[in-house]
């Protein structure tokens, strides 16, 4: 069958690779709708080469400057963040891949999974703070969720060797950042280009910071949860600075699975894409005997906290990961404009998460207001006192 793409958030990092990937794998692959937030030149340029049947823009300020960049553009325009939940739903698109960031990306996913789509995703915050809900939604439409994160993707391939009910652990990998050998002082004099340099991966700015305070991790624990359906307590995280090993799953009888490959989200993305078959991939591949050798170390929990507070949250479950995922998402926005120092993203996230009292099973709308209320909490505490 061919697949009808709708990829939503096609100008970032993800979505640029979605695109090398799809017009690689040639015309069983079809674009059928891209959005964007606000980079609208990126978005009409790959419009009129991808010649989709719909393009969205969300930010409805730059309507006209969209519109006019579009050119000889000749498909549906849609403006505003609604025009994301349009698209998710429409009849013509199978595919829904998620490369939106952060948690204005889940009214579309949980569209997506309602309407019996095939996720592929990549926007892990909303199955953070949603994963039950989304995974509810899939379960009762049939819709299949694909990750497309490198370390989920290595877990999923992974557990093909078995089954979950023999799962011993699962062993997320994780860079280490780039602060992984950094001093107490040093994490804290650290500067924004300091933390937007990291050792392996090419990502948005975001998850790049995520990734310096290991949130990113602390995200993927909770996000393995959701994906694999498996308790927290089976999860453990292992640092590993080559990033080779995506990650590992270890089986009852001791067998340990892993998933090997170049530091390339074309590989994840394509698996996502093309499962459950395997086509040629356009990334590296691997030369082992070059590269020697491969090292793995326990991640540093007192300079890297906000990862143990990421086990706590997991295993507190509810509302903590709304609140854990939007102080983040609110502290990581102020740091990237130079309001607080990089330490102060995870004091911020820990003060936000020790104020708030856990409900279990939580609607969206109950699950909005704990996010709104975790985002003014940070804003106000941040600028109170930037610098603690
Ligand atoms: P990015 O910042 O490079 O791109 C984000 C995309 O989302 C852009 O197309 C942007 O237009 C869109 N967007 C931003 N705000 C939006 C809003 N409010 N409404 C609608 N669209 C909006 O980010 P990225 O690095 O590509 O990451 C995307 C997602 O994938 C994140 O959730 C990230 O955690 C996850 N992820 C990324 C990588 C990676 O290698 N970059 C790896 C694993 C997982
Ligand atoms: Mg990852």
């Amino acid at each position: 069958m061919n697949k009808k793409i709708a990829l939503l958030g096609s100008t970032g990092s993800i979505g640029t690779n979605t695109l090398r990937v799809t017009e690689s794998l040639g015309s069983h692959y079809e674009i059928y709708a891209l959005t964007a937030h606000s980079k609208y030149e990126l978005l009409a340029e790959q419009a009129r080469k991808f010649n989709p049947a719909v393009v969205a823009l969300t930010d409805p300020q730059l309507a006209d400057k969209f519109k006019n960049a579009l050119g000889d553009y000749t498909g549906e325009v849609l403006i505003g963040p609604d025009s994301l939940c349009t698209i998710a739903k429409m009849p013509e698109v199978n595919t829904v891949v998620t490369a939106i960031v952060g948690a204005a990306g889940l009214p579309a996913v949980l569209t997506a999974a309602e309407h019996g789509k095939t996720l592929a995703i990549a926007n892990k915050e909303p199955l953070v703070i949603a994963g039950e809900l989304l995974t509810e939604a899939a379960a009762k439409s049939g819709a299949k969720i694909l990750p497309i994160d490198s370390e989920h993707s290595a877990i999923f391939q992974c557990l093909q060797a078995g089954k979950t009910s023999e799962v011993q652990k699962i062993i997320l990998t994780a860079s280490g950042g780039p602060f992984r050998t950094a001093s107490p002082e040093q994490i804290k004099n650290a500067t924004l280009e300091d933390a937007l340099d990291h050792p392996t991966w090419s990502m948005g700015p975001k998850i790049t910071v995520d990734s310096a305070t290991m949130m990113n991790k602390a995200l993927e624990v909770i996000e393995a949860v959701w994906l694999f359906g498996v308790p927290v307590d089976k999860i453990e995280v292992l640092v590993h600075p080559e990033s080779i090993v995506h990650s590992l799953v270890e089986f009852v009888d001791g067998s340990v699975m892993a998933q090997l490959g170049a530091p390339d989200m074309c590989t994840p993305i394509q698996y996502a894409l093309t499962y459950p078959d395997r086509e040629t991939g356009i990334a590296s591949h691997l030369d082992l005997a070059k590269l020697g050798q491969l090292s793995f170390e326990p991640p540093n929990l007192d300079n890297f906290r906000a990862l143990k507070v990421g086990f706590d949250v997991a295993a507190a479950g509810g509302s903590a990961p709304v609140v854990f995922n939007a102080a983040n998402e609110a502290a990581v926005k102020i740091f990237l404009e130079g309001g607080i120092k990089f330490a102060r993203i995870t004091e911020l996230i820990e003060e936000c998460v020790d104020k708030h009292q856990v409900r279990q099973h939580i609607s969206l709308e109950e699950l909005l207001e704990v996010d709104k209320w975790a985002r003014e909490f940070v804003s106000n505490a941040a600028s109170k006192s930037p610098t603690l």
